[in-house]
Parts: structure tokens; C-alpha cells; sequence
């Protein structure tokens, strides 16, 4: 018998109403002002309803059918999956947050971000077509053709249409710079490029359940230069449409390939040739040359996403693991265990098992809490007009996204891993759900810029925003906390984690001289500890934020088994997870150059 999917509703209620305050927050804003917390409470009622009765039975079944191609480039997806999207799409989900007007339900960024929660953990696989559509609706919607945006736009928020984003080529991975295809223009006044070129491992490439489908596809227009400043955005069609939208004639951009891959088999990743055997006609997005400003604007977004995937499938893994542990019943426990007739106990009774279970726990409610709360920052900042107020918020998070993104899905990873060998043997098995949330996964660390690629942009770039003052402040928001926290009794968790802050900003310091000294190398060589060292002390953060409402909670209403849970978290963070900062930082500071030896891999 397989584990029951289930959502810790309690963990999301606390990080969204007591930690976050996010329904007061927004009650003061002009936007949100009509929904209370009785409207959130319903809608998370019915988002769990939806991943448990809709997206859940798809998950595995999905898994094991794949999605199949023929010849004439058109894609079948696994059973299940044409109405669930159905479902999705008459329930206002395919984009939650999208404007009325538009067929959304008008919700906050941070709704959307819980939606991602359950429904990631109930089909990671099926929510990459809603997740690309309402990211391409977006773009659209904001920046498209003139004409046609706002009825494109709505088609894409309304799941009539689908949406991708066409940025990879086999010479053009994270160098994106290094994009070949071509946009000429048609010369016939009518606003249309013609577009040649391959795009490869495109997510929602092809489907059988939308009637059109829009390809956002980043080429060079004739003359461009090379690099990333050349690059333009266009609005691609599977089929071409009038003025209402009616499909009319199929475009040339058609699917030639698809992958067999490790996880997340229910979302086809398509080759996608464009020109190949007829023309295809694309639309500019924007301007000319515009196409990777356009981008960036929705890559924090997307990053955020797929932090987002990473807190779904790390807190799908753990309520599996708990609900197995507290069942399987295994060996009697350490003080009985010479006498062969003692009583036999559940795994969850071994304090291993137990020491797997809280780290689970511990970094996938953390990991929740810091993603949710960029969302809310989000949402503060689009309902606020404090220019000064949301220049210091869109500050942090800039700098705090990439740390996110890669620390998150590389935990996230490291937690499904962590189900399967509480699982045991079972856990390796396909017939328990954790092996496949191990294999889906993997590919957050991947895509949407690898974590590599993160740990770059961190060092690179976002550290050295108005000279590393946006790093300073975000320091000494921390040092506040802990001053705070401190007078409410938690001195020896503060100690630690102030110590831990320390290192980080001492690794920092370290990182700018190697680089104002010219050792560029050596510098990135530490871009993935220095990153890490960060989301560690990060976590670490929302773990006594979590700690400090639960404690202020207890004494208001009394002790419950979550709040307990969050004041016991504090203390197994920093025992247990938290020196993995201090060890970070050691790597950092260490000197040690010995990768970049020219004569390793000879
Ligand atoms: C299932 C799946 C779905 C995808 N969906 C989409 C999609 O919808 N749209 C889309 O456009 N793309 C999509 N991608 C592509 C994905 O974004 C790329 O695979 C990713 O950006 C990495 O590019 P690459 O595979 O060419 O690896 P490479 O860029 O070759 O990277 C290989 C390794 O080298 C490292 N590396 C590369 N350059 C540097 C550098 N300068 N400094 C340090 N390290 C570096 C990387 O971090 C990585 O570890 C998808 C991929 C997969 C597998």
C-alpha cells in the first residue's frame, strides 16, 4: 500500500496568517483590501482540494506514461492530464494572481505562491504547463504586439492557450548570449519576422489540450550585435489567429524531438524548429534588442518559481516520510533491543530516524516561510506607492533571489533524498511515491539558470549593487533581529546565528579583495560555498522568526504540537544545520586554489 498524499495545512496557515501576517497586510492595501482571512482559509480548502482529487491521481500514472510525439509534430500527454487542465482552467487556476478582467481570480502574489505549494506537491510534472503559461500571459500582457496583447493575454490567463518559453539551443545554454536563431523581417510592412533556428529542451513545447499555443522566442534580428544585447523577443504562434483569437493556419514552428528523461515525464521537453519546412511568423515582443531586458524582468519571478517548486516537492517528500515512519513498524527500540520479545515499534521511535525527520521538517518549513515572504514583498510593493519603501524591498530581494533559488532547490533535492532513505529499501521502490519526487526534483537546480549560474549572479552582480550597501543593510536587518530576539529570551540561538553572520560577512569581505586584487578565478571558485554559506544563515533567520511568533503564540493561546515544533526547530537548526554556515565560510576564506591547477584533468 502507498503513502496518502497530504498537505500540512497547519505549517502553510502558520507561515501565511501568524508568521507572515500576509491577510493584514494586504487587508490595508487598496487591491486586496476585500479579502479576509476567512477567504484565504476557503480558497487553501480548495486548493488542497484540487491537488488531492485532481492532480494527485495524475502524478505517478503520468510519470510512468510520458508523453509520446508523431510524426506530424503534435504531442499526446498522459492520461489525465486534458481534464485536469480543464479543471484547472474553469477553477480560475492556471494564474491565480491574474487580473479579473482577465479570467483570474485576482489573488495576490503570495496566493499564487501557495497554489504553486500544494499543487507542486500533489504533480510537479502537470503544473510546468500552467506555471510557462501564466509566465508567457505575463509577458504579453505587459509588453506584447500592440494589437492583440490584452486578447493573447487573456487567452493564456484563461488556460484557452498555452505558453513557453523558447530561450535554450544546443550552442546556447547558460550562455544565452550565444543564441543563433534568426528574426527577419518580412519587408511586407506587416509587422512580421520570419524566424529559423532550433530551440532545444522546451517545456510545454506541444500539447493536446490547448487550442493554440504562444512560443516566446529569443532570436537575433539582421545586424544585431552578438552577445545578449542582440537579442529580440517574439510572440511565435503554433497557429496563426485573427483579431478574436480563431485559430486559422498552422505556423512553422513545430515540434521535432522530444526527451526521455529522469523526472518530471508528464511535461514534454520539445525540440522546437522554427522555419524548418514552412515559414513561421513571429511578432515582436517589446523592441527590438530588448528581448533580454524583457526576460530578466521575468527571471526573478520565475527564480522565485522554481524556489517555489523546491518548497513543494520538499514538503511532499517529508509528509510522506512522516506518514511512512509513524506506520512501518521496524526492530524495538534501543533500550529493548537485546530482548527479542520486546514490543516492536515504529521507525519513527529511532532517534535517526527521528534526527531525518526534524531536518526534513526544519528546512522545509524554513524553506517556505523565506519564499513566501519574497512573494509578499512582491505583492507590497505592487499595492504600495512608497517609492523609498519598495526601492529598499526590491533591493533585498534582488540580492536574496538567487540565494533562494539555488539554495532551496539544492536542499530540496537533498530532502527527497533523505524520504527515500527513511523509506528504506521501499523508498528505492517505484510502487512509494519518494523516488519519484527524487527524480522530478533534479531539474530545479538546473533550469531557470543553474545553481552555478545563481551563485555568479550572486557574487557577480548582487553583491556589488551600489557597492555591496544593499548586502550592508541586509546585515544589519539581521543584527536587529537578533538584538530583538535576544531580549525575548532566545541569547544562546542569536549567539550562534550572529556568529554565523559574521562569517558571512568576514566570507564577503574576503571574496572582495580576492577580486579587487585581480584573482578573479579564485574568487568564483568559492561563488557556490559563499552561496551557500548565505542560505544556510538565511534559513537560519526564518527559523528564529518561526520560533519567536510560535513562542508570543504559546503564550496567547497555549501550547500546541506545531508551535512546539517551531520553538524546538529554532534549537535543531542551530545545532544541527546551522554550523554547515561557519564550515561554508571556512571553505570560502580557505585559500585554497588547488581546482584551478592546469594539470588536474590531464
Ligand atoms: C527538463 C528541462 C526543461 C527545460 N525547460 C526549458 C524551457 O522551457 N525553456 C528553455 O529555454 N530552456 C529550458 N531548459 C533548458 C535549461 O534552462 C538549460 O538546460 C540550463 O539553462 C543549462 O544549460 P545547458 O543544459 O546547456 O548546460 P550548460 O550551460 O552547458 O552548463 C553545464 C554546466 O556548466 C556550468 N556552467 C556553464 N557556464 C558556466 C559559467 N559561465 N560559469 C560557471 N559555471 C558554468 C553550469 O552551471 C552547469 O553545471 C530545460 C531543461 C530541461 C532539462
Amino acid at each position: 500500500m502507498s503513502t496518502p498524499f497530504r498537505v500540512d495545512v497547519d505549517d502553510v496557515e502558520f507561515v501565511f496568517f501568524d508568521l507572515l501576517q500576509a491577510d493584514r497586510l494586504l487587508g490595508d492595501t487598496e487591491e486586496y483590501g476585500e479579502l479576509d482571512a476567512d477567504t484565504y482559509r476557503a480558497t487553501l480548502n480548495e486548493i488542497v482540494r484540487v491537488a488531492t482529487e485532481v492532480l494527485h491521481p495524475i502524478n505517478a500514472s503520468g510519470d510512468r506514461e510520458g508523453c509520446k510525439l508523431d510524426s506530424d509534430g503534435n504531442i499526446t500527454t498522459p492520461k489525465g492530464y486534458g481534464d485536469a487542465w480543464r479543471t484547472m482552467a474553469e477553477g480560475g487556476w492556471i494564474a491565480p494572481a491574474a487580473p479579473i478582467e482577465h479570467g483570474g481570480v485576482g489573488m495576490p502574489r503570495i496566493v499564487s505562491l501557495v497554489t504553486n505549494d500544494v499543487f507542486g506537491a500533489a504533480c510537479m510534472a502537470f503544473m510546468m504547463y500552467p506555471g510557462l503559461t501564466a509566465a508567457a500571459a505575463r509577458i504579453v500582457d505587459a509588453f506584447g504586439p500592440g494589437a492583440t496583447n490584452k486578447m493573447v493575454a487573456g487567452k493564456l490567463f484563461r488556460g484557452d492557450w498555452g505558453g513557453t518559453m523558447c530561450l535554450t539551443e544546443s550552442g546556447a545554454g547558460s550562455s544565452v548570449g550565444d543564441n543563433r536563431c534568426k528574426a527577419t523581417p518580412s519587408g511586407d510592412d506587416d509587422g512580421i519576422y520570419h524566424l529559423e533556428g532550433e530551440k532545444i529542451f522546451i517545456s510545454g513545447g506541444d500539447n493536446d489540450f490547448t487550442e493554440n499555443i504562444i512560443h516566446l522566442v529569443l532570436a537575433r534580428t539582421p545586424g544585431a550585435p552578438e552577445g545578449t544585447k542582440g537579442l529580440s523577443l517574439f510572440m511565435v504562434p503554433k497557429f496563426m489567429f485573427d483579431a478574436e483569437g480563431k485559430s486559422g493556419a498552422r505556423n512553422g514552428a513545430k515540434v521535432v524531438g522530444i526527451e526521455h528523461k529522469m523526472g518530471i515525464n508528464g511535461s514534454a521537453t520539445c525540440t522546437l524548429a522554427l522555419g524548418a519546412d514552412q515559414p513561421c511568423a513571429g511578432w515582436l515582443v517589446g523592441k527590438e534588442r530588448e528581448g533580454i531586458t524583457l526576460m530578466f524582468k521575468m527571471m526573478n519571478e520565475a527564480r522565485v518559481g522554481v524556489a517555489g517548486q523546491a518548497v513543494a516537492t520538499a514538503n511532499a517528500a517529508y509528509n510522506f516520510a512522516v506518514q511512512y515512519a509513524t506506520e512501518r513498524v521496524q526492530g524495538s527500540t534501543l533500550q529493548n533491543f537485546k530482548d527479542a520479545d520486546a514490543k516492536r515499534v515504529t521507525i519513527s521511535e529511532h532517534p535517526d530516524v527521528r534526527r531525518m525527520l526534524m531536518t526534513m521538517q526544519v528546512l522545509a518549513s524554513t524553506m517556505r516561510s523565506a519564499v513566501y515572504r519574497v512573494a509578499l514583498g512582491h505583492d507590497l510593493v505592487s499595492t504600495s506607492s512608497d517609492e523609498k519603501a519598495n526601492e529598499a524591498i526590491l533591493d533585498e530581494m534582488d540580492l536574496l533571489i538567487p540565494v533562494l533559488k539555488a539554495h532551496c532547490t539544492d536542499l530540496g533535492f537533498e530532502i527527497a533524498s533523505t524520504a527515500v532513505q527513511v523509506y528504506g529499501g521501499y523508498g528505492f521502490i517505484g510502487e512509494y511515491p519518494v523516488e519519484q519526487v527524487l527524480r522530478d526534483s533534479k531539474i530545479q537546480s538546473i533550469y531557470e539558470g543553474t545553481n552555478g549560474i545563481q551563485a555568479l549572479d550572486l557574487l557577480g552582480r548582487k553583491m556589488r549593487t551600489t557597492s555591496g550597501a544593499v548586502f550592508m543593510t541586509w546585515m544589519q536587518k539581521a543584527q536587529a533581529s537578533l538584538k530583538e530576539a535576544t531580549a525575548e529570551g532566545f541569547e544562546t540561538q542569536c549567539a550562534a546565528l550572529g556568529k554565523a553572520i559574521g562569517q558571512l560577512g568576514g566570507a564577503a569581505m574576503h571574496l572582495g579583495q580576492l577580486a579587487r586584487g585581480g584573482k578573479i578565478d579564485p574568487a568564483f571558485l568559492q561563488a557556490v560555498p559563499f552561496l551557500k554559506t548565505f542560505g544556510v544563515v538565511l534559513l537560519g533567520l526564518e527559523a528564529l522568526e518561526q520560533a519567536r511568533v510560535a513562542k508570543r503564540l504559546i503564550g496567547e493561546r497555549g501550547e500546541s504540537p506545531l508551535l512546539k515544533r517551531k520553538v524546538l526547530g529554532l534549537d535543531f537548526y542551530v545545532a544541527n544545520i546551522l554550523p554547515g554556515a561557519v564550515a561554508y565560510a571556512k571553505t570560502v576564506t580557505s585559500g585554497d586554489e588547488s581546482a584551478l591547477d592546469p594539470s588536474i584533468f590531464e
